[in-house]
């Protein structure tokens, strides 16, 4: 491999990106590499030394796993001295979510994981596909004027914008631009050219090398609140065997019922050693569970506050922290700070 060019390994997982027509249903199915990188023969323009490795079945990512997680965090850990950054190819269903995984699992990150993947297949003349997969590969490749790299976490590229992967959610099935972090600024804007927003990138306070986290807890579960969700319901979900931790998803600015057969259930399932915490279920703005009596009754009850988490990284933190071993205290303490920017503090 020539030293002197960036390089990059492409992680293939799957999703529309690679996918082909099934010529019995008619459906999308993911397809190989090989297919992939042959709709692109403009990569080889890309003065890269460019590999890559492929899931051996690639995935629709809704069948996406903490086990899919584990795998792509392996390959990250086990080539990153060898590699500048990484590009993992993903379905938008669940990319969000693996970005945030991602971001708590590969600590004291300082290189750049790029996660994209496209609207339409590669193979489709309108797709998306082609441009996301180079602007990625440039963004892996991109140093600053010291020559470290510019990117140096999780990201999510797609279309216009470079988004920090926990900060991400998929707001559109339908548009190009199917990517926002909505209480975080974009990393990048991509036009003409790759502008990045220097004082928004993420840059680890540690100088520690890598350290993978591989265990996550599956033990965790979202409670989404809505007006006539009964006690029967809420305790049954407050009761499901082996629970540990509860993302609840309130209204507004982190507000639920005020009424004691809400709090006190709540109340209970913390008393019983559940750690939960409030994320609301708006698009934009956080939880300020002091502002209105209702979020405040739940803050009394030992509700975790998520501030500006989107949901999609409070679950996995959960994931995380509690496959860290850690007691409800530790995981407690740890869900209100910032670990790897995905909240504001
Ligand atoms: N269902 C696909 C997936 O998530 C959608 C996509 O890739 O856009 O794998």
């Amino acid at each position: 491999m020539n030293e002197t060019k960036p390089r990059i390994l492409i992680i293939y997982t799957g999703g529309t990106i690679g996918m082909i027509e099934d010529s019995e249903s008619g459906t999308l199915r993911p397809f190989n590499f090989d297919h992939l990188i042959d709709n692109v023969p403009k990569i080889r323009k890309l003065d890269y030394s460019i590999n890559n490795i492929q899931f051996d079945e690639p995935i629709d990512s809704s069948d996406m796993s903490i086990g899919d997680w584990q795998k792509i965090a392996r390959y990250i850990g086990d080539n990153y001295d060898r590699y500048d950054g990484f590009v993992v190819l993903h379905g938008t269903d669940t990319m969000a979510y693996t970005a945030s995984a991602l971001s708590f699992m590969l600590e004291n990150l300082h290189k750049p994981v790029i996660i994209t993947g496209s609207q339409l297949p590669i193979g489709e003349v309108r797709t998306d596909g082609e441009e996301n997969l180079i602007t990625a590969l440039q963004i892996a490749a991109a140093t600053d004027a010291s020559g470290n790299p510019m990117v140096q976490e999780v990201a999510i590229l797609f279309e216009n914008y470079l988004w920090r992967g926990n900060r991400s959610t998929k707001k559109s099935a339908d548009n190009f631009n199917a990517f926002k972090s909505n209480n975080y600024p974009p990393l990048a804007k991509i036009g003409l050219g790759i502008h990045f927003d220097t004082d928004a990138l993420w840059r680890s306070p540690s100088r520690r090398p890598l350290d993978v986290r591989l265990n996550l807890d599956p033990s965790v579960m979202f409670i989404d609140l809505f007006p006539g969700l009964s006690s029967e319901v809420l305790n049954h979900m407050l009761h499901t065997p082996g629970i540990k931790g509860i993302v609840l998803r309130t209204y507004g600015a982190g507000n639920a019922p005020s009424q004691s057969w809400f709090t006190d259930s709540i109340a209970d399932a913390i008393e019983r050693g559940i750690v939960i915490i409030n994320v609301t279920q708006c698009a934009t703005g956080g939880v300020h569970d002091r502002r209105y009596y209702t979020g405040d009754r739940l803050a009394r009850a030992g509700v975790i506050s998520g501030r500006d988490m989107t949901s999609e990284a409070a679950v996995t933190k959960m994931m995380y922290l509690f496959g860290l071993g850690l007691a409800p205290a530790e995981v407690r303490r740890y869900l209100g700070c910032s670990l790897c920017g995905e909240v504001s503090v």
